[in-house]
């Protein structure tokens, strides 16, 4: 191997990335793999709640222990006002898998990098990728501190798609959405998840390790504008009826942050020697809470295509993470349309979409002549989204 060059380069080391290194490591472990990560999780990020089913796939990539030992607080319940006012509990006693956790993202990730480096990963912090391109077999990536030759590539940096198209592959938006999220410096005790649907969108609360609490409204980007001003955000807030009580009135506001949570992904799932994982991949609305299990699932995933394809498999490889990347979705947007329509009782810019896009997913769609499915075309009227 020519000096300098990687089998394997991850750009971006959240969950995905971090799975797919330390994946990397135990299932092909003469390949050399660098991680690249533009940050040092060292900034607040949204992402809280760890469903149970996260266990096994911590496992896998054998950072359950480490995870276990540290300092994460178990969410044993998520309760909502969603079809009405009251609150109805799902408490983890009922759940196969047992309760989940609450998350200090920064923390989480750390770990992750961390195990990462031990397994024999190369985590390079601060390394943007600028840009990709093919160089004979391999890719050579532009790192705001260099360059970096790899056989192949794991693309997992989240929702920044700037690689789409240097990689070849096309960004398919399905529809919009914004979290208005603020962290506070005192935690109720409240190991539960608590979801409050409101005319304007939906907020969460959790507690977080750490004596922090994390309280976010989600709305329309277009129309939550006024929810990134902190005075209209905090009365927003004061006008819920189980979220506020649950901010001890001594918190005191640490950080802020106005995030992208829309739904959306790229097109082809692989490439030529490369492979998308995680938020890249799909990016789902955060109110099904799997975008940390999707993250890790399909960044073990993509380790193993990697590994067929610099075995030289490559069109197997696709084809197969392709299969995975169709099916991890499916039924995701009627799903999704029929949880947003069951909360759908106010006469708002917001619910009228959601019911709207409810009736679309419902309705049989078919088009003469065309490959596109009534899947895209639900999702194309939900980005238009009048
Ligand atoms: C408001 C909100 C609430 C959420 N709540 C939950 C929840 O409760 N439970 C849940 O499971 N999921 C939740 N999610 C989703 C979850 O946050 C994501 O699905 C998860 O973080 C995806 O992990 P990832 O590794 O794909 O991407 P990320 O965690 O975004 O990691 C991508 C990494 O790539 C790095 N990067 C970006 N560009 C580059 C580059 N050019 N070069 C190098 N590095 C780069 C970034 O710095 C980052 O560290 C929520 C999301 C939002 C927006």
């Amino acid at each position: 191997m020519r000096p300098g060059r990687t089998d394997v380069a991850v750009v971006g080391g959240g969950p995905a990335g971090a799975a797919a290194a330390l994946a990397m490591r135990r299932h092909a472990p003469a390949r050399r793999v660098v991680l690249l990560e533009a940050g040092r999780h060292d900034r607040v990020k949204p992402g809280e709640i760890l469903p149970a089913a996260a266990r096994g796939l911590l496992r896998q990539i054998g950072v359950l222990e480490p995870f276990l030992a540290g300092d994460f607080v178990e969410c044993r319940a998520v309760v909502s006002a969603w079809a009405g006012d009251a609150l109805e509990e799902r408490n983890s006693i009922f759940h196969a898998q047992g309760a989940g956790w609450q998350l200090d993202r920064a923390l989480f990730d750390r770990l992750l990098l961390e195990a990462a480096a031990t397994a024999g990963a190369e985590v390079r912090l601060g390394s943007a990728v600028h840009s990709a391109a093919r160089e004979g077999q391999d890719w050579q990536l532009k790192l705001s501190d260099g360059n970096v030759v790899a056989g192949t590539v794991i693309w997992a940096t989240g929702r920044n798609w700037k690689l789409a198209r240097p990689l070849g592959a096309k960004l398919r938006v399905h529809g919009q959405l914004a979290a208005y999220i603020r962290f506070f410096d005192r935690a109720p005790g409240d190991c539960r998840l608590v979801i409050e649907a409101r005319p304007e969108g939906w907020w969460y609360t959790a507690d977080l390790p750490r004596q922090r609490r994390v309280v976010a409204c989600l709305s329309d980007p277009d129309l939550g504008g006024e929810l990134r001003n902190a005075a209209s955000w905090y009365r927003a807030l004061a006008a819920t009826r189980h979220i506020a009580p649950l901010l001890p009135s001594s918190a005191r506001e640490i950080a802020s942050l106005a995030k992208s949570a829309g739904t959306a992904g790229v097109d082809p799932a692989a490439g030529e020697r490369w492979v998308a994982a995680g938020d890249t991949l799909f990016a789902a609305d955060p109110l099904s809470s799997r975008g940390i299990t999707h993250a890790l699932r399909s960044g073990i995933l993509a380790a193993y295509a990697v590994s067929d394809m610099l075995d030289g498999q490559d069109e197997l490889a696709r084809t197969r993470y392709a299969m995975f990347a169709e099916q991890g979705f499916a039924g995701y947007a009627p799903a999704l349309a029929a949880h947003y329509a069951a909360a759908a009782r106010w006469d708002t810019a917001f619910w009228r979409r959601r019911r709207r896009q409810a009736e679309e997913e419902r309705r049989p769609v078919t088009f003469p002549g065309s490959s596109r499915s009534a899947k895209e075309s639900w999702f194309e009227a939900k980005s238009e989204g009048t």
